[in-house]
């Protein structure tokens, strides 16, 4: 099994749920490559038209017409594309491909019984045109492929047609175009990988594993578009109580371990967005029902519980201080800088007033 695994890198090479993510990209990422295919197609079927009646066909032969009925499906499949997810449009383009492939068949079967040969090199082009198609990996086109070949079979032993040499260099073209779809797939799949890598390695705080500043803004932006009217949305601001001091008595890379304790304190909840913002402080982004007193309020008591040992703080303790501010529905109209700016007076506040607290006020 996994010898043949080896084959079909869309098996192997990723593990499930990054595949699914490359599917969903490679989709997204050539949809317009896509497009531009299927006018490449029709221009190219055209050109074909043209010059066959140039040569003295007329406009209704078998093959004029099928190639005009090629060009009709393509186009009227063009327009639904816009409107479907990636995998309904990728299992669409697919239907498309067997459907033309059908009817190559059903006129080449007609044209056969006519006059007993097949235009030579036809069925050479469509198999190339399957590999130059960029959503489907190697077993799709495999598929594809078999399917071409199986209606070249079946006109070869079902009717007395000359079929050439088509048959064997068919077999051949398959071959050659399996192997570059094979690499294809291994350096497309590597090159996902790494630009994942890459992003995540971006947008990642390398001490806590927590999303960094850099990827605050667009995250903050899609929670306060996803708010609906029933609910509310709270961002603190937290800062670690006294820090400096914890760093001067047991030293930084025993400060470092209280950061990752805290960061892992913080990400307990999943719902909640968590940020180092840098240094001590940390940004966090709830959504909660409207009216709901945001749970971000109780940080500082649970850091508290955790008994964290600092002798140098007034508390005994290692401790926070946050700053929240709550908005309500719609929650478009407010800036980041905004919300940052009051939230950074209320953490103040709470500085001021004690520490080991939190300071809450709405917005508007
Ligand atoms: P306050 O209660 O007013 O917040 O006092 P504080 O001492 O926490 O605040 P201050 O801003 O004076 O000091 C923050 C300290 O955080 C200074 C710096 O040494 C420490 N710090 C910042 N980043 C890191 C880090 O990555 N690792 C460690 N160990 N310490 C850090
Ligand atoms: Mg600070
Ligand atoms: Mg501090």
């Amino acid at each position: 099994m996994a010898f043949i695994k080896r084959f079909f890198p869309s098996l192997s090479y990723l593990d499930p749920a990054s595949e699914q993510a490359f599917r969903h990209y490679i989709v997204e990422s050539t949809r317009h490559t896509m497009q531009r295919l299927v006018w490449v197609c029709v221009a190219l079927l055209l050109v074909f038209n043209f010059s066959d009646m140039l040569l003295g066909d007329n406009w209704f032969s078998l093959n004029n017409l099928t190639r005009l009925a090629i060009v009709v499906i393509l186009l009227s499949y063009l327009p639904f594309t816009r409107h479907l997810n990636a995998d309904s449009y990728l299992q669409g383009w697919l239907l498309v491909c067997a459907i033309v492939i059908l009817l190559l068949t059903v006129t080449s079967y007609a044209a056969a019984q006519y006059f007993g040969q097949l235009g030579e090199g036809g069925t050479m082009i469509v198999a190339i045109a399957l590999t130059a198609i960029p959503i489907f990996n190697v077993q799709q086109k495999i598929l594809l492929w078999l399917l071409l070949y199986a209606s070249l079979a079946f006109l070869k032993y079902c009717t007395q047609t000359d079929t050439g040499w088509t048959l064997f260099y068919l077999a051949i073209t398959i071959l050659l175009c399996f192997s570059w779809q094979r690499q294809l797939d291994i350096l497309l799949r590597s090159q996902f990988k790494a630009v994942r890598l890459e992003t995540e390695k971006a947008e990642t705080d390398q001490l806590t594993g927590l999303l960094n500043r850099r990827s605050f803004e667009q995250r903050l932006q899609e929670k306060l578009k996803a708010l609906t009217p029933d609910q509310q949305l709270s961002l603190g601001l937290l800062d670690i109580d006294f820090f400096k001091r914890y760093n001067d008595h047991y030293g930084h890379l025993d400060g470092d371990l209280v950061l990752v304790h805290i960061s892992r304190l913080l990400s307990q909840d999943p719902a909640l967005l968590v940020v180092r913002f840098g240094g001590e402080e940390f940004i966090l982004v709830e959504q909660h029902p409207r009216g709901a007193v945001p749970t971000l309020l109780n940080l500082p008591q649970q850091l508290f519980e955790q008994a964290h040992p600092h002798i140098t703080s007034p508390f005994g303790v290692v401790t926070a201080s946050i700053g929240v501010v709550t908005l309500s529905y719609p929650a478009t109209h407010a800036s980041s800088g905004e919300l940052m700016h009051l939230a950074d007076t209320l953490l103040y506040r709470a500085k001021e007033q004690g520490r080991n607290q939190a300071q809450h006020q709405y917005l508007g």
